[in-house]
């Protein structure tokens, strides 16, 4: 089944556009990966799947049109953003609380096992749950971005660049975390530099380049592709 289905997708910053017509679609349980280098315009698309920017063309989710960034929300669309907007004066634990606001408005009172389900993605997390956000790891700070987001039971994850930053034994660590979610039946887009890693762990893969699809495909034929190897993954790249 499709979850996502995003057609002739343009989206920029005021008179800018910067997405030209995209077209991509994620099934359920599918991992998706959207690489391409700086500036291809793969933050803006993540944000104008969410509605976070004024967008044209059609995004709809599971058989309706998508509306706002909170409409999608309580469809289970849910962001884990780059710049890992954590509350860095807050615990482990409240910052995971409010990664369920958006149920909880809707009358869910379970936290309390959610967070249990958390934490046993991430025993790191239950070791640190009083610990405040800003004091975290890089990977710790990438886990509880995650544990956030998995507070709203999630069918369809986007995750912008997940391995920023990290050190590559991390990153190894986190993608494996992606992959087991898949296993849990959490679909995920995924948006990433690091195109040898994020080849590996994806089903389908889409090459972005100046705000269009070059390229796509299943991620094993796009990782023997003359010109996704050679642009791509050449030479082997620091994730850190
Ligand atoms: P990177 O891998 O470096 O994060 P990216 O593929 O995610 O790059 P975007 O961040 O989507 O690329 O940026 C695409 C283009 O849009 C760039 O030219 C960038 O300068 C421009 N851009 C991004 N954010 C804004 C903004 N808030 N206002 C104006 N232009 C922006």
């Amino acid at each position: 089944m499709t979850l996502l289905e995003v057609d002739g997708l343009s989206a920029g910053y005021g008179r800018a556009e910067v997405l030209h017509g995209v077209t991509l679609s994620v099934a359920a349980k599918q991992i998706v990966a959207i690489v391409g280098p700086n500036g291809a315009g793969k933050t803006t698309l993540m944000h104008a799947v969410m509605g976070l920017l004024p967008r044209q063309g059609s995004v709809m989710f599971m058989g309706q049109k998508a509306g706002d960034a909170g409409w999608l929300v309580r469809h289970g669309v849910v962001l884990v953003p780059e710049t890992r907007a954590l509350f860095t004066d807050m615990s482990v634990e409240d910052n995971l609380e409010l990664g369920a606001f958006a149920r909880w408005r809707q009358g869910a009172r379970d936290l309390r096992s959610s967070m249990a389900d958390v934490f046993a993605v991430f025993p790191r997390l239950a070791e640190r749950r009083r610990q405040l956000a800003g004091t975290l790891s890089g990977g710790e700070r990438q886990m509880l971005a995650l544990g956030r987001a998995l507070m709203a039971q999630p069918r369809l994850l986007l995750l912008d660049e997940p391995s920023l930053g990290l050190a590559p034994k991390v990153v190894g660590d986190i993608f494996r975390v992606i992959a087991g979610l898949r296993d849990r039946g959490i679909a995920i887009l995924i948006v990433e530099q690091n195109a040898r890693a994020a080849l590996q762990l994806a089903d389908y893969g889409y090459v972005l380049e100046m705000g269009r699809v070059a390229l796509h495909g299943p991620c094993v034929a796009l990782a023997e592709d003359a010109r996704v190897v050679e642009t791509y993954l050449g030479r082997r790249r620091e994730t850190g």
